[in-house]
């Protein structure tokens, strides 16, 4: 029988940039709609409240693309000086890691005789790629990449956070806490909804949990707001 080859996409690959994506998006939203319900409940004018919005979209994004790329970065690091050491530990003793090698898929369920063939194999091909993958679990599809990862975070928080701005912008200023906090929350709703049934668990508690949030900072800052608003 001819094999077939088929594209087999593992769940596990899709959740990880999608459930970034969420992440990003879903505190763009809370802290962008959370900021703006605040300063409007300090009954400002409307200038006040759309330059309050997009000051947070871009200080959150910026802050999100920071931490990302710093976190990422030491992350890459790490790798780097595991890959480092290992690369001076196969140049040094050899002999040593090939045995190490052979240990490693022996526990993995190899005899020691097919263990030594795939491990003398395997290093004759890429020494380093080997024990790259199998002993630090370091492989190429998964490295550490920081900037792509600061862009990606910096643009779901502002998407995110683009959605109450952009309803600020155009519903009447006397209305902007009611409208954007009800659509940030069916917007929260909707985001914890798809991220829940793409890691293949219930969209309902998904959902719920991520509006039980939303709706708590929104409240939060709205009484802050309200309050600062009465006294300053
Ligand atoms: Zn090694």
């Amino acid at each position: 029988m001819p094999r077939t080859t088929h594209i087999e996409r593992h769940r596990s690959e899709r959740i990880g940039w999608l459930r970034a994506a969420v992440l990003g998006a879903n505190d763009g939203i809370v802290s962008t709609a959370s900021l703006i319900v605040g300063v409007a409940a300090a009954e400002t004018s409307r200038s006040n409240v759309l330059v309050a919005g997009v000051a947070g979209l871009v200080a959150g994004a910026m802050s999100m693309a920071a931490g990302e790329y710093v976190s990422v970065s030491s992350q890459a690091d790490t790798e780097n000086a595991d890959l480092a050491r290992e690369r001076s530990e196969l140049a040094t003793d050899p002999a040593f890691e090939l045995d190490e090698l052979q240990g490693i898929y022996e526990q993995r369920g190899l005899d020691a005789a097919l263990a030594r063939q795939v491990a003398e194999q395997l290093t004759a091909r890429d020494a380093l790629g080997a024990h790259a993958r199998d002993e630090l679990g370091i492989s190429a599809v998964h490295a550490a990449r920081p900037v792509q990862a600061a862009l990606a975070s910096a643009t779901t928080f502002a998407v995110g956070a683009a959605l109450p701005v952009l309803m600020t912008a155009i519903v009447p200023v006397t209305r902007v806490i009611a409208i954007v906090a009800s659509a940030s929350l069916v917007f929260l709703a909707l985001l914890g909804g798809v991220a829940a049934r793409a890691g293949g668990a219930s969209m309902t508690r998904g959902a719920v949990r991520v509006t039980f949030w939303g709706a708590f900072a929104l409240a939060l800052t709205a009484l802050i707001g309200r309050v600062f608003g009465a006294t300053v």
